[in-house]
């Protein structure tokens, strides 16, 4: 499962029970993955819903949490470290703060925002799924892997805004085999920087024949 082996997932059970904001010690009987202060911070780093975008296709993007402490750690961890709990726990809070649909027709799906297949190889899941997975199991609605990333793009954070947004234009394409006819979906991501990532996935949709491409991410930087 995830593609990640049993020893992994047994030492992640086992690793000691530290914040995953600050690193202290949790003190029992406390679980984690954040201490009370961290969880504090994290009670006001919530977002207020959406924001619309000046994108011309992609409609209005809801984060749960602005990208400030401890919410870069607890991503470092999970993505990088590998801390499925931590993982897990982002999903419930993301799920918790759902809100698109209130008052609307709910999304016939939730598409998870690809990696491409070699990264998603080495780091033994996609983290945008399992993030899906959760707001899927509060909300009903069903995720579909729709999207194919079809470039291996270098690591954001080393690429100019304005190449980056070009970058992704192209980046992917819609699984043929899904019929997304006038289908309303949500993407779903971690991270939202620049918005490029989502823009890109929008227009795939888009082109596969969607009629309503919002999105939902866990933190907007
Ligand atoms: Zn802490």
């Amino acid at each position: 499962m995830w593609g990640l082996t049993w020893d992994e997932r047994l030492l992640d059970l086992l690793l000691p029970r530290t914040c995953a904001g600050c690193r202290e010690d949790l003190p029992p009987p406390m679980q984690g993955p954040l201490c009370g202060p961290c969880l504090g911070l994290l009670a006001r780093r919530r977002l207020p819903p959406p924001r619309r975008r000046n994108g011309r296709l992609l409609g209005p993007v809801s984060a749960a949490f602005a990208y400030a402490p401890p919410l870069p750690a607890l991503v470092h961890a999970f993505k990088y470290g590998r801390r499925l709990a931590v993982g897990d726990a982002l999903g419930a809070w993301m799920a918790g703060a759902w809100g698109l649909g209130e008052g609307g027709a709910a999304p016939d799906a939730l598409v998870p925002v690809p990696l491409h297949p070699r990264r998603e190889r080495d780091r033994g899941f996609n983290q945008a799924r399992i993030l899906a997975r959760w707001v899927s199991g509060r909300t009903g609605v069903p995720v579909w892997d729709a999207l194919r990333r079809q470039t291996h793009t270098p690591p954001q954070a080393r690429v100019r805004r304005s190449r980056r947004a070009r970058a992704m234009t192209n980046a992917f394409r819609a699984d043929p085999d899904l019929d997304l006819w006038a289908r309303r979906i949500v993407l779903i991501d971690d991270v939202c920087t620049t918005g490029g990532t989502l823009e890109g996935c929008a227009l795939a949709l888009f082109e596969a024949g969607a009629a309503a491409v919002d999105a939902f991410v866990l933190a907007q930087a």
